[in-house]
């Protein structure tokens, strides 16, 4: 295909809300630029205030948070955690590095979301934890899976890596389970290059988190000059963000709102134009179930075919429009094999991710490319696919 207007449009580009460097001048200026200082504060409080979360602590990534969501569960050997194989790989990372097993369970046709209706037929004796995935920032079934935790006592992790400022029935994802990780990555609605954060909703995990974080130290009461020194009282890592970088992210958060309604403006336009595409049958567009609210972190479509999916891409490509696809689901993957999987397990899964297209999606995405991009997926798809 012919590239008419020479239009290069990338996947993805961190957006910029114009306060970012002035924030990292004071941090500088402050001459205190490590962890736990006084942007990380004011990240923290910020999301504490909105999201109505008992504890949010800044971490290096969501990674990180994921890790250290594993250790304040007191995950170990032979411990099963039911867990998507749709997802990206940090999820299940977190837990295996401390001995404990994926339990991976197929997806919902909608929503793209772990099928909380297959949860109960996995659990063990040995199951210690869900970690429910938020797929696109649109919510996994939480009602019925905090129901099932609760008959059985589970921990529940929600990997809100995309879910951050979205909401599940008037509350904030993250901030339903007993731990939720929100990431920072340049590739996320709210960035600061590398970062992310632990939200802790079980009172009993608070001051194990803090001290987790500071290297199993104590470092945060003396912070806040609860105790004239601090000492090593429990294990620990280094799971901090530099404050240089919570400066950055703080003036993010700030405008959260502002950055959500030009991703719906986004969101809905791709929508708006790709129906009569649905409507004719060529494509399936997102779904969006009642009791969630998106906070619009990717835009994807469904095609009929694998072959059609990487056919449209590579059109796309040549049209100058970078489309990519994920998850390649983890059951199947050379370590899912070692876990005792095998294609065919999860049909669903299979089905869905070998037929996903992501469009270009960012905040300040122009008009004239969002409508580029929608002129060259209907001359594909209406004249070649
Ligand atoms: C991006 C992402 C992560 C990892 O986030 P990092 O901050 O890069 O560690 C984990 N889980 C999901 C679902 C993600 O989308």
């Amino acid at each position: 295909m012919q590239d008419v207007f020479n239009m290069k449009i990338p996947f993805n580009k961190s957006y910029l809300t114009g306060k970012e460097l002035g924030y990292m001048q004071e941090s500088l200026e402050s001459r205190n630029i490590i962890g736990n200082g006084s942007f990380t504060k004011k990240c923290e409080k910020l999301m504490e205030d909105i999201f109505v979360a008992k504890k949010v602590l800044l971490t290096g990534s969501c990674t990180d948070a994921l890790e250290m969501a594993s250790l304040l569960a007191n995950l170990g050997t032979d411990d099963e955690v039911i867990v998507p194989s749709f997802t990206f790989v940090s999820t299940v990372n977190a837990f295996i590095l401390r001995g404990a097993k994926p339990v991976f369970v197929d997806i919902r046709e909608d929503t793209l979301n772990m099928d909380e209706t297959v949860i109960e037929k996995k659990i063990t004796d040995r199951t210690k934890a869900i970690f429910p995935v938020h797929y696109a920032g649109v919510s996994c079934e939480m009602g019925t899976i905090m129901d099932i935790a609760n008959r059985y006592n589970l921990y529940v992790v929600e990997d809100a890596a995309q879910g951050v400022y979205a909401k599940y029935k008037e509350k904030y994802l993250g901030a339903i389970g007993h731990l939720g990780t929100y990431s920072f990555h340049g590739t996320k609605n709210y960035t600061c290059g590398e970062g992310g954060a632990i939200v802790i909703n079980d009172e009993n995990l608070i001051e194990k988190a803090e001290i987790l974080r500071e290297k199993g130290t104590n470092r945060s009461k003396f912070l806040r000059g609860e105790i004239d020194k601090y000492t090593w009282v429990d294990v620990g890592s280094s799971f901090l963000l530099s404050d240089i970088l919570a400066a950055f992210l703080y003036a993010q958060l700030e405008k959260m709102d502002e950055i959500n309604k030009k991703r719906k403006a986004i969101f809905d336009f791709y929508y708006e134009n790709l129906k009569e595409l649905e409507d004719a049958g060529n494509l399936r567009l997102p779904i969006i179930p009642d009791e969630c609210e998106t906070n619009y972190h990717l835009f994807y479509i469904l095609l009929h075919s694998e072959e059609k999916r990487d056919f449209l891409m590579d059109e796309l490509k040549s049209a100058g429009v970078q489309a990519v696809f994920h998850y390649v689901p983890l059951h199947n993957s050379p370590m899912g094999m070692k876990f005792g999987y095998n294609d065919g397990d999860l049909p669903v899964t299979e089905s869905l991710s070998s037929r996903l297209l992501r469009l270009p999606f960012y905040a300040d995405l122009g008009l004239e490319e969002q409508k580029f991009v929608v002129d060259m997926l209907k001359k594909i798809i209406l004249h070649l696919l």
